[in-house]
């Protein structure tokens, strides 16, 4: 395979973009050589400037969940577009997306947009921090929430692929309040209330998707839940990656867990800039205009996201494609494990639903120091000759893989056969 052009734009966008990216986990950094630049996209596909096709398990890291360019979403942008681009007013279709949101999660009674995951994110600590009255949260190691100060502490994503422990001009004051808890570990996070009466919140992703896909273990997130609320703080639930993801009503509705706070991001904007944070009418009506916890946004419920938001929940509501999706992650683990022992390459499997990735080690990864065992060498060389063999992957072992509703058996036997060359190289690196 030939990348001729995509080095040629990487060398012109260095002049002038930080590292020819806009965002730090699009950059090779720890798997080696040049970032790629993606010309289009159709289907379960994309095509990069120097016309190689990969079958595409990025996605713009989620939201691209019924493949690119799907009909009905392109549909309706169209007719959006023609109506105008934004007002600084309400429209119609912010009350229909609200919707779709507020029936998908039984704990959302209002929702408010916005534009980002990280926004979601921050506007939700600022809330429980105004309902509770309290100022620390605690998050869990490896877990990302997003770039805002408070969360930029033992964040996984793009920190944990550049082993980065956390964030320079983030200052101290920004996250004094900010304790860190193990990812399926109870205890160490009552140890953290046992010591301050004066936490707010605990955030937390119901399935850890930023440090490789890590799975909550037994009843950890319904036993967190009771012990947060225990102590008259909240449990903020994280569903930027997992919300229509793992199931229509997200994580939430998989494991039967409830959140006070939900986050939403990725996938409810259909490929445009969308967050969105929910919870109760009682926690919801402390946010401005109804009460004292400020938060707005010029391009906030922009209405052509709004658009592709809408036909892309109400496609997937449609589709119900959730058990597919966890036939097809089964299929891809079963060629993993199976390629592997073929060429006697020690991997784990984790996935969850449309969420998948295996990890270069022999033990099982609950949390973030186990998956920082995972040899990150192999993966480099995993992840070059999966691309060579037409696949796109995220350029990280900390990345999950994700799943779109139109990829198909024959892309799969591809990705097999992909596999196959992969762990061989990976075996006589
Ligand atoms: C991606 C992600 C975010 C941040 O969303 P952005 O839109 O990138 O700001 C926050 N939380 C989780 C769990 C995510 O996966």
């Amino acid at each position: 395979m030939k990348f001729k052009n995509s080095e040629k734009l990487y060398q012109q966008g260095l002049e002038h973009l930080v590292g020819a990216v806009n965002s730090p986990v699009r950059a090779f950094a720890s798997v080696g050589g040049n970032p790629l630049f993606i010309k289009k996209g159709k289907g379960s596909k994309i095509i990069d400037v120097d016309n190689n096709k990969y079958i595409d398990y990025v996605l713009s890291y989620g939201p691209m969940i019924l493949g690119h360019r799907n009909k009905n979403v392109e549909k309706a942008i169209q007719k959006a577009l023609r109506n105008g681009y934004t007002f600084g007013a309400s429209t119609k279709n912010e009350i229909k997306l609200a919707k779709i949101v507020c029936a998908a999660f039984p704990t959302i009674d209002k929702v408010r947009f916005v534009n980002s995951g990280t926004e979601a994110v921050l506007s939700a600590l600022r809330l429980a921090r105004a309902f509770t009255g309290k100022d620390k949260i605690i998050k869990f190691s490896g877990c990302y929430h997003g770039h805002s100060d408070a969360l930029l502490v033992a964040a996984g994503s793009g920190l944990a692929t550049l082993s980065l422990p956390g964030s320079k001009g983030v200052p101290e004051g920004a996250v004094k309040n900010t304790l860190i808890a193990n990812y399926n570990d109870l205890e160490s996070v009552k140890k953290h209330f046992e010591k301050h009466d004066d936490i707010a919140a605990v955030i937390i992703e119901p399935i850890a998707g930023n440090m490789g896909v890590v799975l909550p273990q037994g009843n950890f997130l319904k036993e967190l839940k009771a012990y947060v609320n225990s102590k008259n703080a909240l449990l903020i639930v994280d569903e930027v990656m997992t919300g229509f993801r793992s199931k229509f009503g997200g994580a939430q509705e998989l494991l039967g867990i409830t959140a006070d706070i939900t986050c939403l991001g990725k996938v409810i904007g259909g490929g445009f800039p969308v967050g969105a944070y929910g919870a109760r009418n009682e926690i919801m009506e402390m946010v401005a205009p109804l009460g004292d916890m400020y938060q707005a946004g010029t391009l906030s419920g922009n209405p052509i996201a709004m658009a592709a938001g809408i036909a892309t929940l109400t496609a997937l509501k449609k589709q119900d494609p959730y058990e597919q999706f966890n036939e097809t992650a089964n299929v891809l683990e079963r060629i993993l494990l199976a390629k592997a022992k073929k060429y006697n390459v020690a991997i784990e499997v984790n996935h969850f639903g449309s969420m998948i990735n295996p990890f270069f080690t022999d033990k099982a990864i609950t949390n973030f120091q186990e998956a920082q065992q995972s040899d990150t060498k192999k993966f480099a060389i995993f992840f070059w000759e999966m691309i060579n063999n037409g696949i796109f992957l995220p350029p990280s072992q900390f990345e999950a893989w994700f799943l779109s509703t139109v990829l198909s058996e024959k892309d799969i036997d591809k990705t097999e056969k992909a596999i196959d060359k992969a762990m061989k190289a990976v075996a006589n690196m």
